[in-house]
């Protein structure tokens, strides 16, 4: 069994964009800038977005993180996100999910600048990775794609079931499994709570992209010797042993299902810090194609 170790590929992937800019400074060149946008005081929003600044400063890019109240209207948030998308000096933004339920998530990710969506939710961006067309995507699929890639995961002519069919995750890593490159050229079934006999599915998989965020939902006994496991789920589960009263779980069993699997993420360490490193590579590609 092979560890699909996210914390080191993703420490590597920000060494090379590290040199990137370091490149930028020594020709004198601005440095990319990513803004984040956090509406209201979501404590897991707030760690999510603090992550994310802290890492661009870390490598040396320019970051601004944009706090408005939960109270902000929806008017007042589409005023931000156009300033923004006028900012010369902003590169890319996100906005962070959830937005507080008097706001219409769709309307502001829509009104986002397509050249600035490092996060790729916009449907240009979208429409766009499903031609093979260049765009921005989705940072968790993409780290996915480059921890297979960095790991030499054969995908060609494999079964991949995908778990889940979130717009961020599920969907479009079905969309990305299945194009022509490598990783890629997968026969890709997705697999949602609607599907019938899923474990069938999954017996038959070479590959098992979960991303459904039911802790420890995939045991040993549904998939087969050899399978590749990718696992995304994140769920804190309750834990009074833990000083900080929970732990993190994925959907897969680890310890039962690791043996029999040949490559598997570990959770936490597995694909969550790949999705910060390639929020950042989607920056770095923003700002070099605003430069062209
Ligand atoms: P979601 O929470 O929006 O949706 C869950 C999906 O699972 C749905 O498409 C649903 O159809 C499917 N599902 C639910 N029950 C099912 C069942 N019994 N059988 C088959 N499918 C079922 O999805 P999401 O936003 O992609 O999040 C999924 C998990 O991934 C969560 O734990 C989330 O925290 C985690 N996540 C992790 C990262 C990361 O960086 N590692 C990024 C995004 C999401």
């Amino acid at each position: 069994m092979t560890l699909l170790d996210g914390k080191q590929v993703s420490n590597d992937i920000k060494e090379e964009i590290k040199a990137e800019v370091d490149k930028m400074i020594s020709k004198g060149e601005r440095v990319p800038h990513l803004a984040a946008v956090l509406v209201g005081e979501d404590g897991a929003s707030l760690t999510y977005v603090g992550s994310k600044v802290r890492a661009c400063e870390r490598i040396g890019f320019d970051s601004t993180l944009v706090k408005l109240p939960a109270s902000t209207s929806e008017a007042d948030l589409l005023k931000t996100v156009e300033g923004l998308n006028n900012n010369d000096a902003i590169d890319g933004y996100i906005v962070q999910l959830p937005l507080p339920k008097h706001i219409d998530e769709q309307k502001v990710l829509l009104a986002v600048d397509p050249d600035k969506d490092v996060d790729g939710f916009h449907p240009t961006n979208f429409g766009r990775m499903a031609l093979d067309m260049e765009s921005f995507i989705p940072a968790t699929p993409y780290g996915i794609i480059e921890l297979l890639r960095r790991n030499n995961v054969d995908t060609q002519g494999k079964h991949t079931v995908v778990i889940g069919r979130s717009h961020i995750v599920g969907r479009p890593m079905s969309i990305l499994m299945s194009q022509k490159g490598n990783p890629g050229n997968s026969t890709v079934t997705l697999t949602h709570s609607r599907t019938q006999n899923l474990e069938a599915y999954l017996r038959e998989a070479d590959i098992v992209i979960s991303a459904l965020g039911v802790p420890e939902f995939v045991k040993a006994d549904m998939v087969k010797d050899g399978v590749v496991i990718i696992d995304v789920g994140i769920t804190r589960v309750p834990d009074a042993s833990h000083p900080k009263g929970y732990v993190i779980k994925g959907d897969v069993a680890f310890d039962e299902v690791s043996k029999k699997a040949s490559f598997i993420t570990p959770v936490p360490g597995g694909v969550g810090p790949m999705t910060i490193a390639m929020l950042l590579k989607n920056t770095l590609l923003a700002r070099e194609r605003r430069s062209n």
